[in-house]
C-alpha cells in the first residue's frame, strides 16, 4: 500500500514496511527481510518478540475473559501482577496503580503527589520540577514536565510552564570539577530552582534516572543521585522516579534506582513492563502515601482499560520471565559487553564524542570536535540518515537530536534483555556497517 492510499497517520506518514511477525531479538517484514531489533522497538520488547510463556499466559486468560471493569470485579491477574510488581521494587515500595501507557503513568504519580500533600495540609504545593532536557511524555500534564522545546512550543500557552532544572549532562562540561564535584553541583541547581519557586509552593521533582529519548541514556554521576533525594527530602518535595524507559530491568536492575539505592516517593513504570505483549504501565508508591489519600475518600483518578485482565496477564509473565530466565543480571552482563563494543567504536569513528549508558539502555553521540563537543552540522541529518543505513541493513536503532532541541545527533542502542554475546557480535557488524557508509556519504574521515 502506498502512503496515498493510507488512511492511518501518526506524525508523519509512514513509509516503512509492513511487519510480519517477531522472534526473539529479531523482526521480519512481509518480503521477509529480516531486522535485529536493537532498540526494542522504542525500549518496549525487553523480553524479546513472540515469548512463549506471555503468549499462553495471555490466550488462557482470554478464554476466560479479556475485560472485567475494575469497579465490577476484582481480577486475579491485576491482583498478582501488583504483588509481583510490589515485590521485585525496593522495600517500602508495595502500592500499585494500573495504567496503560508511560503518559498515563507519570500523570498518574503526579496526582497522587498532589492529593497526598492535601491530605498533609500542603495544598500550596504543586509545582513540578523537571529537567532539561527530560521527556516524560506527550499528554499535557506530563508534556509540561517534558523538557523539550520543539514539542512543547505549539501547545505552551495551554500549560501552565512548570519550572526546569539543567538536567546533568556533565558529559558536555570543560570545567576541573571531579566528576563528585560536578554531580553535586547539579544537584544543588535543584536546591537552587526550588528556593526561586518558593519552597512551599514545590509539590515534587520528576526524573528519569537514567535519560531515555531526550538525552540519550544520560547517566548522572554518582554523586548527584543520594543528593538529590537529601535535597528533596529538606524541603518536604516528593521525588518522582519517571522509569518508565529504565524500569522492568532495562539497566541491570529492576529499577534503575537501585544502582544507587535510593527510593523513591513514586516511581511511573511502563515501556518493558508490558514489553509491547500488551499497553500496560503502573506507579508504584509507599502505603504511608497512598493510605492517606484512600482515607481522604480516595484517589480522584483513573482509567477505563486500568488493570484489565489481559493486560495484567501479560505484565505477569513478563515479569516471571525476567527472574526465572535471569534476564535482568543478563542485561547487566551483556550491558557490559556492548558497552565495550560501542567504546572501541570511538577508534575508527572520530565523529563520535561520547559513549554513555547503564545496563542495556545504552546510546553515542556524534560531534564535529572532540575537544570541543560541537555537535554535527544538522544539515547532515545525521541522527536520521544513520538510523536509515542501519535499517537497510537490517538494524533497528533509535536516534534523537536534542541537547535541548536545538543540536546533539545520539544514537540508542537498547536490544531485548535477551540478546546473547554472539548477537551482540552480529548487531554491531551491521552498525560499522552503516557508520562506515555513513562517514562516506557525508565525507567525514574514519581512522583505519
Ligand atoms: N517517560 C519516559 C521516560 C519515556 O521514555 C516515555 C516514552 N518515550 C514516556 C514517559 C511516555 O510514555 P508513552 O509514550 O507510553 O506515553
Amino acid at each position: 500500500m502506498t502512503d496515498e492510499a493510507s488512511h492511518l497517520f501518526y506524525q508523519t506518514r509512514n513509509p516503512r514496511p509492513f511487519l510480519e511477525r517477531g522472534e526473539g531479538i529479531y523482526l521480519f517484514d512481509e518480503s521477509g527481510k529480516r531486522y535485529i531489533d536493537g532498540s526494542s522497538g522504542a525500549m518496549v520488547s525487553n523480553i524479546g518478540h513472540s515469548n512463549p510463556r506471555v503468549l499462553a499466559k495471555m490466550k488462557a486468560q482470554m478464554d476466560k475473559a479479556t475485560f472485567g471493569y475494575r469497579l465490577h470485579f476484582r481480577t486475579h491477574p491485576s491482583e498478582d501482577l501488583a504483588a509481583k510488581t510490589a515485590a521485585m521494587t525496593p522495600e517500602g515500595l508495595d502500592r500499585v496503580f494500573f495504567v496503560s501507557g508511560g503518559s498515563e503513568a507519570v500523570e498518574s504519580a503526579v496526582k497522587l503527589a498532589r492529593q497526598y500533600a492535601l491530605t498533609q495540609g500542603q495544598g500550596s504545593r504543586y509545582k513540578v520540577i523537571s529537567r532539561f532536557p527530560s521527556y516524560h511524555g506527550c499528554t499535557f500534564g506530563a508534556l509540561d514536565l517534558t523538557g523539550y522545546d520543539p514539542l512543547r512550543e505549539p501547545f505552551a500557552p495551554m500549560m501552565e510552564g512548570m519550572p526546569k532544572v539543567a538536567a546533568p549532562a556533565t558529559y558536555l562540561d570543560r570545567d576541573n570539577l571531579s566528576e563528585d564535584e560536578r554531580g553535586l553541583k547539579y544537584a544543588e541547581l535543584l536546591r537552587d530552582r526550588i528556593i526561586e519557586a518558593g519552597p512551599d509552593t514545590v509539590l515534587a521533582f520528576v526524573m528519569e534516572p537514567v535519560g531515555g529519548a531526550s538525552t540519550g541514556a544520560l547517566v548522572a554521576p554518582d554523586s548527584y543521585y543520594g543528593r538529590v533525594r537529601e535535597i528533596c527530602d529538606e524541603f518536604g518535595v516528593l521525588l518522582i522516579y519517571d522509569e518508565v524507559m529504565t524500569g522492568a530491568g532495562r539497566t541491570g536492575k529492576f529499577l534503575a534506582a537501585e544502582h544507587w539505592g535510593i527510593t523513591p516517593d513514586i516511581v511511573a513504570m511502563s515501556k518493558g513492563f508490558g514489553a509491547g505483549y500488551a499497553p500496560l504501565g503502573a506507579i508504584v508508591a509507599p502505603a504511608r502515601i497512598v493510605e492517606p489519600v484512600l482515607d481522604a475518600g480516595g484517589f480522584l483518578h483513573g482509567f477505563t482499560y486500568a488493570g484489565n485482565p489481559l493486560a495484567c496477564s501479560a505484565g505477569l509473565a513478563v515479569l516471571e520471565e525476567l527472574e526465572e530466565q535471569g534476564l535482568i543480571e543478563n542485561a547487566a552482563r551483556m550491558g557490559d559487553v556492548l558497552m565495550d563494543e560501542l567504546r572501541g567504536l570511538m577508534e575508527r569513528y572520530p565523529f563520535i564524542g561520547d559513549v554513555r549508558g547503564k545496563g542495556l539502555l545504552t546510546a553515542f553521540e556524534f560531534v564535529a570536535d572532540r575537544s570541543t563537543m560541537e555537535p554535527l552540522a544538522p544539515k547532515l541529518n545525521a541522527y536520521d540518515r544513520l538510523v536509515e543505513l542501519a535499517y537497510e541493513r537490517g538494524l533497528i536503532i533509535y536516534s534523537r537530536r536534542t541537547r535541548g532541541g536545538t543540536a546533539g545527533d545520539h544514537f540508542l542502542i537498547a536490544p531485548p534483555l535477551i540478546i546473547t554475546r554472539e548477537q551482540i557480535g552480529e548487531m554491531m557488524a551491521i552498525l560499522h556497517d552503516a557508520l562506515d557508509a555513513f562517514a562516506e556519504e557525508v565525507g567525514l574521515p574514519v581512522e583505519v
